[in-house]
């Protein structure tokens, strides 16, 4: 197993070019669980069919978010193709529990017969089989467009608010994520600052866990925000407001 760092594809690149095992997985996240920002999949894809691969894609943020009636992110940049293994959790979007891996005929016969946390275990029950069909019902018709256009707007207007806030009162190191999706990050910097803020948050009635190393690179801790189309304008607003506040506390 070799890393590349965060979307370094020219790393990516050179290890594939010295990886001389007969099967090759590239894998990714779709987008970034802790950054909100999307891979470059159709570059990811060039890869993969240039060194013949395979590419994992978990698409637990994309699902039911990015893309023509939530298909996700592949959807999102119109990629098709036989070597994608595509992840996608049911627990984010969705709204219950479980994952699903959609590929070829080989992995997934392969996946029924080897994947450790498959075999010897009760399958899904079917209450949850028919909660995941209403979920995709919601996700495919105009309640969804419509839970995904509410969603760009809460996006839109916390990113103008904390773009704003960090423009009155400047905080050293704290930076807006370059994200559009759901996950918002702060990035505050160091570790103490991120858990004083999440706490004074939380003492507000608001819940923002900070992330820290080595869930996220040294010196980058954060606020992890994330919105969904349930929140209303007062909840960004007010959220907006209490950090405000905490950052003037905290000087
Ligand atoms: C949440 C998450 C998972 C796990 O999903 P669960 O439904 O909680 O098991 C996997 N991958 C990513 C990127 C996630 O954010």
């Amino acid at each position: 197993m070799q890393r590349y760092a965060h979307r370094n594809l020219h790393v990516l690149e050179r290890q594939l070019e010295r990886c001389t095992t007969p099967i090759k997985l590239i894998v990714t996240d779709a987008v970034f669980s802790m950054d909100g920002d999307i891979a470059d999949l159709p570059e990811l894809l060039a890869l993969a069919d240039r060194f013949d691969a395979w590419l994992v894609v978990d698409d637990a943020h994309g699902l039911g978010v990015l893309g023509e009636q939530g298909r996700g992110t592949l959807s999102h940049f119109g990629l098709c193709s036989e070597r994608f293994i595509c992840m996608g959790t049911l627990g984010k979007a969705a709204g219950i529990g479980g994952a699903f891996v959609a590929a070829h005929p080989t992995v997934i016969e392969w996946l029924l017969q080897t994947a450790r946390s498959y075999i010897y275990t009760t399958a899904a029950p079917p209450a949850i089989a028919h909660a995941l069909r209403e979920s995709l019902r919601l996700m495919r018709g105009d309640e969804g467009d419509q839970r995904r256009r509410q969603l760009q707007q809460r996006v839109q207007l916390l990113r103008d608010q904390l773009a704003a806030l960090i423009a009155a009162q400047p905080q050293p190191g704290w930076r807006l994520a370059d994200s559009h999706a759901a996950i918002q990050p702060l990035i505050v910097g160091d570790n103490a600052g991120a858990l004083a803020l999440s706490a004074a948050l939380e003492r507000e009635g608001l819940w923002v866990p900070a992330i820290r190393p080595p869930t996220v690179p040294l010196g980058t801790a954060r606020l992890r925000i994330t919105l969904s189309a349930a929140h209303s304008v007062d909840d960004v607003q007010r959220l907006s407001e209490a950090l405000a506040r905490t950052v003037q506390a905290l000087r």
